[in-house]
């Protein structure tokens, strides 16, 4: 399908990580995409000067509190666009009849409503915001079904496995394809040979530090921890209808194999590139044709050690977690999600420290059960239920740690 007309993008998430690179892919084809919405929660000097390289027709921001410095600020730069402010306005942006295209690249659950939007105005996804899909699972994929959506990953592994697998791959269809596993990798992150005993002590700083990607500071975290390799489970089971026993978890700590596809014949079919975002942002906006994407080729013979081993759960708890959650269903996944996030943060906060994460998780997913949801408003009530009960386990070990301080002082 050869593509003619410019195709006009919003990106949802234009400051972070992903959106700053989807700004630099677009930048480079100014004849086949323009940016039509920016969005971002508060970070007005920046979105004020990606407005002004990109010329959009809308920019939202999500936080109204930042609504009288953004306008000052779209004053003083000259902007001719609309600004909006609110949470609302990042669902119409995401779904106005002129937008062909949607990156959905805001972190957490913040993204899924302006995410659905646009599945639910059937555009073409390109999905960043793996927690929306983690979250509502099957009733994401339902209405990319119902409104003839295009769901294109954008998460490095499934873009992988998505450039892997044959192109008459039948959803949840394994043997139709010959495919045999789906072999998901991950680095292990910053603390991959780390003495356990010292994981309790590790700060912020160096839980961010990736020693091969450049990310937002939850997903880094996230890395360190390997729950993002979790959350990806559960999205690659979502995004390709797989079972838990279709996808083996592979460390790589090179980050130069993305993913891989193994078939019946013994075939294994990976995907690989330089650690760059770039390559999976150019891959889906351009599907099915290719474009440059700025990312250096890769240099075999810089390639001198590559290596594979098996993830251990004692030093990722929450990998396993994740994987459990995954067997649970919908209602742990989403209440897994929702605690991670407030644990996270409270991490960053430092308010709690790094190995507490999983025992919060762990904690919220053995105290709250209940149905699967059924409809987003139920998905919304269980997120709500997991975040109060994280954040009062995070507010008792603040007060525990201020008394063992006292006591010790
Ligand atoms: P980031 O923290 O760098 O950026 C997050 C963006 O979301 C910012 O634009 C911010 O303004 C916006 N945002 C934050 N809170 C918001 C809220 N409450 N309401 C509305 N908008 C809000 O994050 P990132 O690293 O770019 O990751 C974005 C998403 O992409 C995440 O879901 C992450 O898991 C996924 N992802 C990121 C990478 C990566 O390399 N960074 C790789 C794969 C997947
Ligand atoms: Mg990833």
């Amino acid at each position: 399908m050869q593509q003619t007309s410019v195709q006009k993008v919003t990106i949802l998430g234009a400051t972070g990580s992903i959106g700053k690179s989807t700004i630099d892919v677009i930048s480079r084809h100014p004849d086949k995409y323009k940016v039509f919405a920016l969005t971002a929660h508060s970070n007005i000097d920046l979105v004020v000067a990606q407005a002004q390289v990109c010329q959009p027709e809308y920019v939202v921001i999500s936080d109204e509190t930042y609504y009288a410095k953004a306008k000052q600020a779209f004053l003083e730069a000259g902007l001719k666009c609309e600004l909006l402010v609110g949470l609302d306005n990042l669902a119409l942006v995401a779904s106005h009849a002129d937008v062909d295209t949607v990156m959905a690249a805001i972190v957490g659950a913040a993204g899924l409503l302006s995410t659905l939007a646009a599945v639910k105005s059937g555009k073409k996804v390109l999905l960043a915001n793996k927690e929306a899909l983690v979250m509502s699972g099957d009733l994401f994929i339902q209405a990319a079904n119902d409104h003839q959506a295009t769901l294109l990953p954008v998460d490095s592994e499934h873009n992988a496995i998505f450039q892997c697998l044959p192109s008459d791959f039948r959803y949840g269809d394994l043997p139709h394809s010959g495919v045999s596993k789906i072999l998901l990798t991950g680095s292990g992150g910053p603390f991959l040979t780390k003495p356990l005993s010292e994981l309790p002590q590790v700060t912020p700083e160096q839980a961010c530090a990736h020693p091969n990607w450049d990310m937002g500071r939850k997903i880094s975290v996230d890395s360190a921890t390997m729950m993002n390799k979790g959350l990806e489970f559960i999205e690659a089971r979502y995004l390709f209808g797989l079972a838990v026993e279709d996808i083996e978890i592979v460390l790589h700590p090179q980050s130069i194999i993305h993913s891989m596809v193994q078939y019946t014949d013994g075939s294994v079919i990976a995907q690989m590139g330089n650690p760059d975002m770039r390559t999976p942002i150019a891959h889906a906006l351009a599907y099915p044709e290719r474009i440059a994407s700025g990312v250096k080729p890769l240099d075999f013979s810089q390639l001198s050690n590559f290596s594979f081993a098996k993830p251990d759960f004692e030093r990722y708890p929450n990998l396993k977690l994740a994987i459990e959650a995954s067997r649970h269903g919908q209602h742990a996944t989403t209440t897994l999600n929702a605690a991670n996030e407030v644990s996270v943060a409270a991490f960053l906060n430092g308010h709690i420290g790094f190995t507490q994460i999983a025992e919060i998780n762990q904690e919220c997913l053995n105290t709250l059960c209940s149905e699967s949801p059924t409809n987003i408003e139920q998905v919304l009530e269980v997120d709500r239920l997991a975040r109060q009960l994280a954040s009062a386990l995070v507010a008792k070990s603040k007060l525990n740690s201020s008394v063992n301080n006292r006591v010790l002082s």
